[in-house]
């Protein structure tokens, strides 16, 4: 039998161990840290018969073959350069672009996280997959899931079923609980981790998850393979920072190469105002996260544009997250606020020809005022993130079959005894 291509190692006690393709948190009791995979082939080489992101298997755990995977696209354009000002910014499309090859069908980079997730779960392993979902992890998973026949039940606040469309129907295999009411992100959490502990399911893990991250590093591992280098400034708009950790990550594995440059980019992040936890931590300077109250989170994510930014709770804190990612790059947390994002949002169209996702639009109107008021150097490499590209030019060209949701709780059901086992009937 062939070794394992990885081995995972905990980021605090720096233990090693074998994956046994579920694992999340180091066994060892201490502080709360990510686990990375640590992989045997420490040269950046892309597989060219591979399907998709699959082309960068070798730095992917698991070993599950799959259909249907999709990759991120990444290009640079002088338009959009004229625009920012500055010569090097690249884009790293994810989502829907004929012109561009962008096929990612559901069309947001956490489409590349739901295809390496599932291919970390053991072959014939029949227990239901269980995750919590904003609203575009909750469509990747819904597709990846139902073409390879894979059990899954996805809970996501209401907010996110208009985005819940699929060229094809969804496969039974796949059940969708919808949050109505005074629900938000943070209560599908709560509602999937209970589900979770029933007998026969078994949690995702969000971003504890080494497959979730590393699916997400390849729009970093597609960016450097396309421009021959690492780049010294990388855009996203965050709301957990899974997508910011996980580029680092791949980014890391790339300067230890050592062919691409020596220094992973320093981590721009942006948020939505009026609710920006993470800048506020960011800005203090301290590795606790700001205590949120749940009330006033609840009502500021409601006024945001990008509602898919909202996490409450995320992993800031721990051994390997925002906190070490951002001062290991010096790095910074910007914000821009419904105003500026929706300028950003008209601005790329027009320039580029494709539409975006507010969150997007938040990380480009961010950069555009970095460009203008921070001082970035004019021929700084700079990778800017875009996922949820074309979704409405989807729309034009296919029609999108909405998923029904199972079940529907509003917030007053979420935490009542029979809930989950409710939940649990609809696989039995
Ligand atoms: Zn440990």
């Amino acid at each position: 039998m062939d070794l394992p291509h990885y081995e995972l190692r905990c980021q605090r006690c720096d233990e090693t161990f074998e994956d046994d393709g579920f694992i999340l948190e180091c066994p060892k009791q201490h502080e709360p840290a990510l686990l990375v995979a640590d992989y045997k082939d420490k040269r950046f080489e892309p597989d060219s018969s591979a399907e998709g992101m699959f082309r960068y298997g070798r730095w992917l755990p698991g070993t599950r073959l799959l259909s249907g995977a999709g990759s991120s696209v990444t290009y640079k354009s002088e338009k959009l350069n004229r625009v920012v000002g500055l010569l090097n910014v690249w884009v790293v499309f994810n989502g829907y672009w004929p012109e561009r090859d962008a096929a990612l069908e559901t069309p947001s980079f956490k489409d590349l996280e739901a295809w390496t997730v599932l291919s970390r779960i053991p072959e014939r392993h029949q227990e239901v997959l269980v995750l919590a979902s904003a609203g575009n992890t909750a469509a990747a998973f819904a597709r990846a899931c139902s073409l390879n026949g894979v059990p899954c039940l996805i809970v996501v606040p209401e907010a996110a079923l208009p985005n819940l469309g699929f060229p094809d129907a969804i496969d039974p295999c796949v059940k969708i609980i919808s949050l109505t009411g005074f629900t938000d992100y943070s209560d599908a959490i709560t509602l999937a981790d209970r589900v979770s502990q029933i007998d026969g399911f078994f949690p995702e893990g969000g971003v504890k998850n080494v497959a979730r991250r590393d699916g997400l590093g390849t729009t970093m591992l597609n960016a450097v393979e396309e421009i021959g280098e690492i780049p010294h400034y990388y855009f996203q708009a965050i709301g957990s920072g899974a997508g910011a950790i996980a580029a680092h990550e791949a980014a890391r594995r790339l300067a230890n190469d050592g062919r691409f440059g020596e220094e992973p980019p320093r981590l721009v992040l942006s948020q939505n105002l009026p609710f920006v936890p993470i800048y506020m931590s960011w800005k203090s300077r301290r590795r606790e996260l700001v205590k949120i109250d749940e009330a006033d989170g609840k009502k500021q994510t409601q006024q945001m544009a990008a509602q898919v930014l909202s996490n409450r709770r995320p992993p800031y804190s721990c051994k390997g997250g925002v906190f070490d990612v951002l001062t290991e790059t010096r790095g910074d947390v910007l914000t821009a606020d419904n105003f500026e994002a929706l300028h950003a949002k008209r601005l790329f169209e027009e320039t580029e020809g494709i539409d975006i996702d507010p969150a997007s639009a938040v990380a480009f109107a961010t950069l555009l005022k970095a460009a203008r008021y921070d001082g970035i150097e004019k021929d700084a490499m700079v990778l800017l993130n875009i996922t949820g590209g074309g979704r409405h030019r989807q729309r034009l060209d296919k029609e999108l079959i909405p998923a029904q949701p199972a079940l529907e709780f509003d917030e007053n059901e979420i935490l009542l005894e029979e809930t989950p086992e409710r939940i649990a009937g609809l696989f039995r």
